[in-house]
Parts: C-alpha cells; sequence; structure tokens
C-alpha cells in the first residue's frame, strides 16, 4: 500500500472492512447472533469491567454494526462511532449522556418534524428542556444560553427547506458557552458536508436516508469527534464521574478522545436498548458503498428540477440553496462546495389547496414520508410532518401552508420535470 491517505469514495467502499478470517468472505457477513462465546471465565471478566474490547451480547455491540460504525467515523473524521436502531434512538442516546433532568439544550428551529417532536414532548418527560434558536440570527443561540445549557443543536443542511446553517458560526458560541455541539447531518452526508472540519463535537445521523439510501433499513449512528473536554466543572457527570456501574471507572479518563462514544454504548445503549439489527447494518454499508455516486446524481437532478420550478408560472418561490439566487446560496458554496443536497421545498401560488392537488396528481414521485431514498418523493409538511405546530410556527420552521417538500432521487431528470410538468398544469 502506499502511503497516500485514502480519499472518500475509497473509504466509502473499505473502511472497516476486511475479508472475514474464518471464512474469506469480502463482502461484509450478517452476524446474526445474539451473543458470543467467551474465552474463558477472565476473558468474560475482563469484557464486562471494560478492561477488554470484545463482543458480548449484541444489544452491546455486534461485528457487522462494528464495520458500520468504523466507516462512518472515519467518513466524517471522527475517532468513534456507535450504530442504533433509529435516528430518533441516537439523539436520545446523545442527551441521556450530556443531561440530567432539570437542564436545557438548545436547538435551531428549522428541524425535521420528529426532532421538534420528540424535543418538544418526549424530552420533557425527562425533564430535558429545549429552549428554540434560529439559525438565520446567531445572538439568539448566545442568548439562550444559561448555566443550565448542556448542548446545542442544529441541522447542516435543515429540514424542511434544505437551507444551509453557519456551523462555525454556532460552534464558536457552543466553544464559549462551554458545551458540545451536535448536528444533525442527515441530510447532507458526510459527502457533502463534514461538520467535524467545523467545529463540530458529535455528528448525528439518521442512517434510514441518504447513507442507506434506498428507503429500505432504519438505522442511526451517532459519531464522536473526540474534540470535547468532558471534564471540566462536573459539568457532565456520565463521562467525568467515577460509574458505579464499571468498578467505579471514569470514561473520559479511561478512554480519551473516544469516550462519548463509549458512554453512548456502555451506559446509553447498554441501558436504554435500542440495538441496530446486523441485517440492517449490512443493508446500509451496501448503501453507504455507492454514496458518492448517489449523491452526485441527487444533486445534479435537485438542481435540475429546481431550476425548472423557478421558471414555472403557478410557482410562487423556490427554497433551494443550489440557486444562486437563493439566500443559502454563499453559505452553500462555503459548506457543501459539491452540491446543496436534495432536499428542498417550494411554494405555490395556490396555497394549501394547490399543495394537496399537486401531490396528488404526482405520479414518479411517491407520496410518503421519507427523504434520502434512490425513488424521488413528495411531501406537503403542512398537512403531515409539520401539522401539529401551529400556523405562526410552521411558518418559522419553512412549512407553511403552501409550502411542498421534494427530495429528488436518482432518477433521470428528464423524467421528474414531466412528471412536474403534468402534476402543475394539469
Ligand atoms: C429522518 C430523520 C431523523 C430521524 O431518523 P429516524 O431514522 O427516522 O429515526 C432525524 N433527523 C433528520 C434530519 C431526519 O431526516
Amino acid at each position: 500500500m502506499s502511503d497516500r491517505p485514502p480519499g472518500f469514495s475509497t473509504l466509502a467502499v473499505h473502511a472497516g472492512a476486511q475479508p472475514d478470517p474464518t471464512t474469506g468472505a469480502r463482502a461484509t457477513p450478517i452476524y446474526q447472533t445474539t451473543s458470543f462465546v467467551f474465552n474463558d471465565a477472565d476473558h468474560a471478566a475482563s469484557l464486562f469491567g471494560l478492561q477488554a474490547f470484545g463482543n458480548i451480547y449484541t444489544r452491546i455491540g455486534n461485528p457487522t454494526n462494528a464495520v458500520l460504525e468504523e466507516r462512518v467515523a472515519a467518513l466524517e473524521g471522527g475517532t468513534a462511532a456507535l450504530a442504533v436502531a433509529s435516528g430518533h434512538a441516537a439523539q436520545v442516546v446523545i442527551l441521556q449522556q450530556l443531561l440530567q433532568p432539570g437542564d436545557e439544550f438548545i436547538a435551531a428551529r428549522k428541524l425535521y418534524g420528529g426532532s421538534i417532536n420528540q424535543f418538544t414532548h418526549a424530552f420533557k418527560s425527562f425533564g430535558w428542556n429545549v429552549v428554540w434558536a434560529d439559525p438565520d440570527d446567531i445572538s439568539s443561540f448566545e442568548r439562550a444560553v444559561t448555566p443550565r445549557t448542556k448542548a446545542i443543536f442544529i441541522e447542516s443542511i435543515a429540514n424542511p427547506a434544505g437551507s444551509i446553517t453557519d456551523i462555525e458560526a454556532i460552534s464558536t458560541v457552543a466553544r464559549k458557552a462551554g458545551v458540545p455541539l451536535i448536528v444533525d447531518n442527515t441530510l447532507a452526508s458526510p459527502y457533502l458536508i463534514r461538520p467535524i472540519d467545523h467545529g463540530a463535537d458529535i455528528v448525528v445521523h439518521s442512517l434510514t436516508k441518504f447513507l442507506g439510501g434506498h428507503g429500505n433499513s432504519l438505522g442511526g449512528i451517532i459519531v464522536d469527534a473526540g474534540t470535547f473536554d468532558w471534564s471540566t466543572g462536573g459539568k457532565y457527570p456520565m463521562l467525568s464521574e467515577p460509574r458505579p456501574e464499571y468498578h467505579g471507572i471514569r470514561l473520559q479518563e479511561t478512554f480519551g478522545n473516544f469516550a462519548f462514544a463509549i458512554a453512548c454504548r456502555v451506559l446509553g445503549l447498554r441501558d436504554l436498548g435500542p440495538a441496530l439489527s446486523p441485517f440492517n447494518a449490512f443493508m446500509i454499508l451496501t448503501g453507504i458503498e455507492t454514496l458518492p455516486l448517489r449523491m452526485q446524481k441527487h444533486c445534479e437532478n435537485a438542481k435540475a428540477v429546481a431550476e425548472f420550478l423557478a421558471g414555472h408560472p403557478a410557482v410562487a418561490s423556490v427554497s433551494y440553496a443550489g440557486l444562486p439566487s437563493d439566500k443559502y446560496n454563499q453559505l452553500a458554496r462555503k459548506y457543501a462546495p459539491k452540491g446543496a443536497g436534495a432536499v428542498f421545498t417550494f411554494s405555490l401560488k395556490g396555497g394549501y389547496d394547490a399543495g394537496v392537488n399537486l401531490v396528488s396528481k404526482l405520479q414518479l414521485f411517491s407520496h410518503l414520508a421519507n427523504v434520502g431514498d434512490t425513488r424521488s418523493l413528495v411531501i406537503h409538511p403542512a398537512s403531515t410532518t409539520h401539522s401539529q405546530l401551529d400556523d405562526a410556527a410552521k411558518v418559522k420552521s419553512g412549512a407553511g401552508p403552501d409550502v411542498v417538500r421534494l427530495s429528488i432521487g436518482i432518477e433521470d431528470k428528464e423524467d421528474l420535470i414531466a412528471d412536474l410538468e403534468q402534476a402543475l398544469g394539469a
């Protein structure tokens, strides 16, 4: 092998994987087993005491999942990763390591609708309080910081309109506040944006979307950047204080720059239980091998569709950061020079009714609540994903009544445009 560090596409195919040492299998096998035999009693004891790394039980770790973890950590430039059952499970596991009841975290208001629900309602029942800030107004993050703030949460490319977040500016606020910056990188994927390069301390993904990429498997992943010092001021006791369940070890002291990933595994996944099935890990790994090729095509198609819509008389506006006239185009050039992603919104002159009508007339686009599939997808957020919000909050989060969201797939762009043309014209 040469000394050249492998490029992104090479990592997407190879990182974490080796031919199976027993059988020579070249594709990563699906280790469909709940548990793993110990060499002897000492080995078992050292695994349980975290003195040795190894497999115990698939709720805590699995060799197929481990390849996925190593691959995504490599693609994101992190020190370690933990795969879990879904993007939402990843968010719970992350915040459980950071917040005690009564603590707060600041979240950008422009988020996946499910995350808005999870943060507002489910997390409240744990005593974790979300404070909203406006990603277009960095000072709103500064103003939201209190002594109980434990983290800041943003999306790199934000739902639903595909707006681009100024990660570096918000990471400066997080640094000053002494809290980690968590970036949900689902809509960008590491091919378009690597948040750790811009100051993120933790990256989270719904693997369900572009990384898996084929709309067939749920999964989530947490990437530890290894950048945050958890020991300061006793603010993060899960990481800095002796753990009674592991003979009093302190995770940061013992595991250094991958302590957060370890905490998520041995305290979060072990005790909360949202393990990823090895079968799903296999499906997602297979998807990741073609991530660079797919993202190129997703972005090329999205730009063509956005340009078509921008010129159509029934369309009031298009919100796609890849268009030179878009308000996020400068940020897109800085953070996502290879393409502004494939999820964006547009609004129709006919308002709510026109949105519902369009969705019902489209044939090639599937009407469903997902993004990041090979297939092109459409949804009317105001009547579905964001319907729980009041009208003002809908508009603030980019999901007003006239807004339609698209997730552009990898079909022929001419066919996508023809489908939109017939549906808009009819
Ligand atoms: C889908 C999605 C999630 C939630 O992920 P699941 O795998 O559905 O639990 C979180 N954030 C973003 C940006 C998403 O698109």
